[in-house]
């Protein structure tokens, strides 16, 4: 009988172990696209302010991020190294279509996308509008290079591998992780040129939290994005150029024609408060856009957006309200609107929408 019992319990601890084994969680397939940034950045000691953004490779960042292969199987490619201020179209759309191929695979469930701050925002809201997928694309900078006391990047990489690998991200369109906080692309925007704090998505609030590989997820963006978005770069090489004017007291209005001149097919106004400007640049910009290079007015002020026909007749100087994008990101879908003919009022309802 005694017997009989310990081989009763050797067999049930056997099946506890075998179910132990099948209930083991699958880790998910992540792919990091590196392209730079301070992430990848090195300094000669870790107190210095200077350093070289984009000196380290994918595989040399993933060595000081302890427990990220716990969290997934990783495989790393590196696309460029630069620094963000450095970023171009021709880079971005390279990042673009490689996510375009991969995320179709059953063997990738998520992407990663290492890159500088100082244009994230911009890079976050192109990937939004042209990839083709609701799997995760994350992507991840920091503010301290990756050899500096407390460097905040290996955490930020952690963070961001766990949400890539997070079901909650899906369908969410493109997020940024930064400093435990998830971002959603049309919301965030950077606030302080050297803070660790720096990212902020001060209209639309976070789309989560992740603290040490566990997400908690607050909002579902509303704009368009990704697989609802009609933007396809599949046989695009170049974007329009398109630039931005600032606004300023007594700005000249010759910047809007000199933009013309040189060859922007596009004009994006970073107003004065609701996307102003003074008299003779409203004329400047309002025969811009009757001459059909489109201007859109955007805002130098950090929130709010900027409505039509609010205190500029839009409808009849022929000019686009921004309505919530800042102008970096105003750019980038004026460049993409452009890659085909569109009506006025086309051209603002894509800014109504995305
Ligand atoms: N200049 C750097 C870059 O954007 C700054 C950073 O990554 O924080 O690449």
């Amino acid at each position: 009988m005694r017997l009989l019992n310990g081989f009763m319990v050797g067999l049930l601890a056997l099946v506890v172990a075998g179910q132990a084994v099948a209930q083991q969680p699958k880790k998910p397939n992540i792919v990091i696209l590196a392209t730079g940034g301070t992430i990848a950045g090195a300094a000669a000691s870790g107190t210095q302010a200077g350093y070289t953004s984009g000196a380290v490779t994918i595989d040399a960042m993933l060595k000081a991020v302890p427990g990220a292969t716990d969290l997934a199987n990783i495989k790393g490619e590196q696309i460029a190294n630069v620094g963000s201020q450095d970023m171009s179209f021709e880079v971005l759309l390279k990042v673009a279509k490689r996510i375009n191929e991969l995320l179709p695979s059953p063997d990738v469930d998520g992407i990663v996308i290492t890159h500088g701050t100082d244009t994230l925002e911009e890079s976050a809201f192109f990937l939004n509008l042209v990839v083709k997928s609701d799997e995760p694309v994350v992507m991840v900078g920091s503010m301290r290079p990756s050899t500096a006391v407390s460097a905040d990047g290996p955490l930020n990489l952690y963070n961001a591998i766990a949400v890539a690998g997070d079901a909650g991200a899906k369908g969410r369109g493109v997020l940024v992780v930064m400093n435990d906080w998830i971002h959603a692309a049309h919301s965030l925007t950077k606030t302080s040129t050297t803070a660790v704090q720096t990212f902020l998505s001060p209209v639309r609030g976070l789309a989560g939290i992740v603290a040490y590989g566990k997400s908690d997820w607050y909002n579902t963006p509303t704009w368009r994005h990704t697989t609802k978005s009609e933007f396809d770069i599949t046989n695009v090489t170049a974007l329009p150029r398109v630039d931005i004017v600032y606004g300023y007291v007594d700005m000249p209005a010759d910047a809007i024609d000199s933009a013309v001149r040189n060859g922007a097919k596009g004009i994006v106004i970073a107003g004065v408060g609701n996307g102003n400007m003074n008299a003779a640049s409203v004329q400047a910009a309002s025969r811009a856009a009757k001459a059909g290079v489109p201007v859109v007015r955007s805002s130098r002020v950090a929130t709010g957006s900027v409505g039509r026909n609010v205190e500029l007749k839009d409808d009849e100087l022929g000019l686009t309200a921004s309505d919530e994008l800042n102008p970096q990101k105003a750019r980038i879908l004026l460049s993409l609107a452009l890659l085909q003919k569109r009506t006025p009022e086309q051209l603002q309802q894509l800014f109504y929408t995305y």
